[in-house]
């Protein structure tokens, strides 16, 4: 694969909201059956759907401790990560706070703009380096024939 990096989008959920999400998955005791506080609770509270149960336990990883150690460690991993392609122009934060079609069309609108149309009708992307705009379409072919 040797074709340049366009854009790196980083979808950005608060820690809070993701703790939220990762730790909420509980299982029924009795029969097993999984549920999600906020997505797929059961339809009595406290009360298995399947069998009526109504002892539940959460798995070690969806326990809300755990979930915060392992963000904390992916944030201390990713920060970097963010910085080197933010100074290179290419990172695009999509807001992932909000609903899931929402974040879908601002990742679409982010892949939008950075795609450009050559004069082969090839669809390319701009390509944001360092401290100069270098587009490069399919064929490798430099920015100059690029209709903008
Ligand atoms: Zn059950």
């Amino acid at each position: 694969m040797n074709k340049p990096l366009n854009a790196v989008i980083n979808i950005d959920v608060k820690p809070a909201v993701l703790v939220e999400r990762l730790s909420g998955r509980y299982i029924c005791k009795n029969c097993g059956a999984t549920y999600h506080k906020l997505y797929n609770p059961t339809k009595v509270p406290g009360t298995c759907d399947r069998c009526g149960g109504h002892e539940f336990f959460q798995r070690d990883d969806d326990k809300p401790a755990t979930v915060k150690n392992r963000l904390k460690v992916n944030i201390e991993e990713n920060t970097p990560l963010i910085d080197f392609y933010q100074k290179r122009g290419l990172l695009f934060t999509v807001n992932g706070d909000q609903d899931i079609d929402l974040v879908f069309a601002d990742v679409q609108a982010v892949l939008k703009k950075t795609q450009l149309a050559c004069r082969h009708g090839l669809t390319v992307f701009k390509r944001v380096d360092l401290c100069y705009n270098v587009a490069v379409c399919a064929e490798g072919l430099p920015s100059p024939h690029f209709r903008v």
